[in-house]
C-alpha cells in the first residue's frame, strides 16, 4: 500500500515575500491514518464512500465501549471483543440508542507512534492487535432498540457505524475478516485508527465523520469529531469538541491539496500562517452561516445589475429568510450563550465592505 506522502510543488519561506504560494500534492491509500471504511471495501454490493447517506455521518449519538483494561490483563495480542462486552455495557450505561456509532477502545491506540508495536508485527511479518469478533459484529447488526424513538425522523436504523483504535476492525491475526464481512453486509461503516478515545465518556456525546468525498471510494482519511458538551448551544460555535483523528502519517490516490471542493489554509499564500491542521476546529465546525450578515452597497449594486435601477421613491424590502424562524423566539432573536442577539442587519445600516472578498 502506498505511504502517505506530501510532495511540495511550491513553498514559501522566510526569504520569500510574505504572500507567496505554498502548495503540495499528496499520495495516499484510501485507508491511511484515521479513516472510514465504506461497506464497498469488503462487500461488492455495499455502499461506496459517496453513496453513504450524509445523515449517517452527521451528529450521530456516540457510544464508547472501553475494554482496554481487559485487553491489558488478558495478555492476548489478538483479543476479541465479544457480545458480552456490549451487553455488559448496556446493563451499566443503558441501551444503545437507535442510529448510534459504537466506538471500541482497546488501548492499542496509545502505541500509534511506534508502527511495529501498533501493528503488533511479529517475526513472521504477521500483524497482532485486538479486534471485533464475528459474534460481536453479528450482535451489532441485529441490535434494534425499541425503547428509544428513532432519530432524524428515520425509521429504525440500528447501529450505523463502528469505530476502533486499531489498524482494523478485525483482530490482527485474522484470515477471513468476519467483522468487516458481517458489518458491511448490512452497510454499517467502519472507522479505524481512531485517536483520543480515552477522552470520551461512555455515552452522551455526538459523532460526526468528515471524509473526503471520493467518487466510488472504498474509504478515505477522515476527520472524526466528537461533541462532548452537555447542552448543544444553538448559535454558539464554542461547543466542546474533541478530534478523534490522527494527522495522516501512516501508510492510493494522488491529488493536489486543491482538488475538488477544498479548503485553502492561510499558509497557502501567507508565510507562517495557519496550515490546515492548525486551524482551530471551532472555525470549521458549526460556524453560523450568514448570521450577523450586514447588507452592503455591493449587495444593492449587484441587485441593480441583474434587475435594473431601483426607481426614485422606491421602498426597498430586504428578505433575509430569517423570518422563517419567527415561530421560535430563541431562534428568531438568535440569542447566544452570552445573551446577545444574532441576526442579519437592517437596510438602514448600509456599510461598504471593508475588504474585498475573493
Ligand atoms: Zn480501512
Ligand atoms: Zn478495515
Amino acid at each position: 500500500m502506498r505511504e502517505f506522502t506530501l510532495i511540495p510543488v511550491t513553498t514559501n519561506d522566510k526569504k520569500a515575500k510574505k504572500n507567496s504560494w505554498t502548495l503540495s500534492e499528496f499520495c495516499s491509500s484510501e485507508h491511511s491514518g484515521t479513516h472510514i471504511d465504506a461497506p464497498l471495501h469488503y462487500n461488492r454490493e455495499g455502499w461506496s464512500l459517496d453513496a453513504i447517506p450524509t445523515h449517517r455521518l452527521w451528529r450521530r449519538p456516540g457510544i464508547m465501549v472501553d475494554v482496554s483494561e481487559e485487553v491489558r490483563t488478558s495478555m492476548n495480542p489478538n483479543f476479541e471483543i465479544q457480545p458480552k462486552h456490549l451487553t455488559e455495557f448496556e446493563i451499566k450505561f443503558g441501551s444503545i440508542p437507535d442510529g448510534a456509532v459504537v466506538l471500541i477502545r482497546t488501548g492499542q491506540g496509545s502505541k500509534v507512534r511506534n508502527i511495529t508495536a501498533y501493528s503488533g508485527l511479529d517475526r513472521n511479518h504477521k500483524m497482532n492487535h485486538p479486534g471485533i469478533s464475528k459474534n460481536a459484529a453479528e450482535w451489532i447488526t441485529t441490535h434494534t432498540n425499541n425503547n428509544n424513538p428513532p432519530t432524524h425522523n428515520h425509521t429504525h436504523e440500528g447501529i450505523v457505524g463502528v469505530g476502533i483504535d486499531t489498524l482494523s476492525l478485525d483482530k490482527g491475526s485474522t484470515l477471513h475478516y468476519p467483522a468487516h464481512a458481517v458489518l458491511f453486509n448490512r452497510n454499517i461503516y467502519g472507522l479505524e485508527n481512531l485517536a483520543n478515545l480515552e477522552k470520551l465518556p461512555p455515552t452522551g456525546f455526538y459523532i460526526t465523520i468528515l471524509p473526503l468525498n471520493i467518487h466510488q471510494g472504498s474509504g478515505a482519511p477522515a476527520r472524526v469529531v466528537a461533541e462532548t458538551g452537555d447542552t448543544i448551544a444553538l448559535h454558539s460555535a464554542a461547543v466542546p469538541t474533541c478530534t478523534l483523528t490522527h494527522t495522516v502519517e501512516l501508510g492510493e490516490f494522488c491529488s493536489s491539496e486543491h482538488s475538488g471542493t477544498h479548503l485553502d489554509a492561510p499558509s497557502h499564500y501567507a508565510y507562517n500562517k495557519w496550515t490546515v491542521e492548525k486551524i482551530p476546529l471551532d472555525r470549521l465546525w458549526r460556524v453560523p452561516g450568514h448570521v450577523n450578515h450586514i447588507l452592503t452597497s455591493a449587495d444593492l449594486e449587484s441587485w441593480e445589475e441583474e434587475h435594473g435601477v431601483i426607481p426614485d421613491g422606491a421602498v426597498v424590502f430586504v428578505r433575509t429568510g430569517w423570518g422563517d424562524k419567527v415561530g421560535n423566539i430563541q431562534d428568531y432573536s438568535g440569542v447566544d450563550e452570552s445573551g446577545k442577539n444574532n441576526f442579519p442587519d437592517q437596510v438602514n445600516r448600509i456599510s461598504t465592505p471593508s475588504e474585498p472578498s475573493l
